[in-house]
C-alpha cells in the first residue's frame, strides 16, 4: 500500500509489488538456464532501472557482475527523441562479455536499440535485453527483447524506479499517473 499523499497521484494500479515479484522470479529461472555455465554481466541503466536491477540480481541464484549507465535521451516531457547522449559510461571492459542490459521500459525502443548497437560495438559476445516493461502500442523500431516482465497498455506510468519529474521512483507498485499532476 502507497502513502495516501501518492495513492491520490494513481488514477490505477497496473502492479502490484507481490506481482513484479513474481514475475521477476520467473524472469530469473529463464535467465539461469540461457546463461548456464557463462559468466554474466548485468547492466543497469541508471535511473529507472534501479529497482529491477536490485531484485533481479537478488533473485539470481549464480553469480554475476553488475555495472550502470546513465543515459538521456534528449527531448523534454514524456516524450524520447531518439537522439542519445551518454552521461555515465560503464567501468567494464565488455570484450567477450556476454552483456544483459536490465531496463525499466520500453515505449518507442530509440533508447534500447541505441544502446544495444553501442554495447555491441564494443566487442561484447553477446547483448541482451531484460525490460520490466513494454508498450506495444509505442513501438516505433523493433527492438527484440528477450526478457519482458509485462506488457502494458500505452499509458504514462509511474514507480518501482519510474519516475515523473524525478518523483514517485520510490513507489513499490506500478501506476498510471493521474492527468491532475501533470497538465
Ligand atoms: P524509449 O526510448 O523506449 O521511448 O523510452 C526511453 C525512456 O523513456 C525509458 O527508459 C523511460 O525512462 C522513459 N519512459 C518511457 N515511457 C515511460 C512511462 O510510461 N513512464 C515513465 N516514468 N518513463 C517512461
Ligand atoms: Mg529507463
Ligand atoms: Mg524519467
Amino acid at each position: 500500500m502507497e502513502p495516501a499523499e501518492i495513492q491520490g497521484d494513481l488514477t490505477e494500479v497496473l502492479l502490484s509489488e507481490a506481482d513484479i515479484h513474481q514475475r521477476i522470479a520467473e524472469l530469473c529461472r529463464e535467465i539461469e538456464r540461457d546463461y548456464e555455465g557463462r559468466e554474466l554481466l548485468v547492466v543497469g541503466v541508471l535511473k529507472g532501472a534501479v529497482m529491477v536491477m536490485a531484485d533481479l540480481s537478488r533473485e539470481l541464484r549464480r553469480h554475476v557482475q553488475m555495472d550502470w549507465m546513465a543515459v538521456s535521451s534528449y527531448g523534454a516531457g514524456t516524450q524520447s527523441s531518439g537522439v542519445v547522449r551518454i552521461l555515465k559510461d560503464l567501468d567494464t571492459d565488455l570484450t567477450d562479455r556476454d552483456v544483459l542490459i536490465v531496463e525499466d521500459i520500453i515505449d518507442s525502443g530509440l533508447t534500447l536499440s541505441w544502446l544495444r548497437e553501442n554495447l555491441e560495438s564494443r566487442g561484447a559476445a553477446s547483448v541482451e535485453i531484460c525490460a520490466l516493461l513494454r508498450k506495444p502500442e509505442a513501438a516505433k523500431v523493433d527492438v527484440d527483447v528477450k526478457y519482458v516482465g509485462f506488457e502494458i497498455p500505452n499509458h504514462f506510468v509511474v514507480g518501482y524506479g519510474l519516475d515523473y519529474a524525478e518523483r514517485y521512483r520510490n513507489l513499490r507498485a506500478v501506476g498510471i499517473l493521474a492527468p491532475h499532476v501533470y497538465s
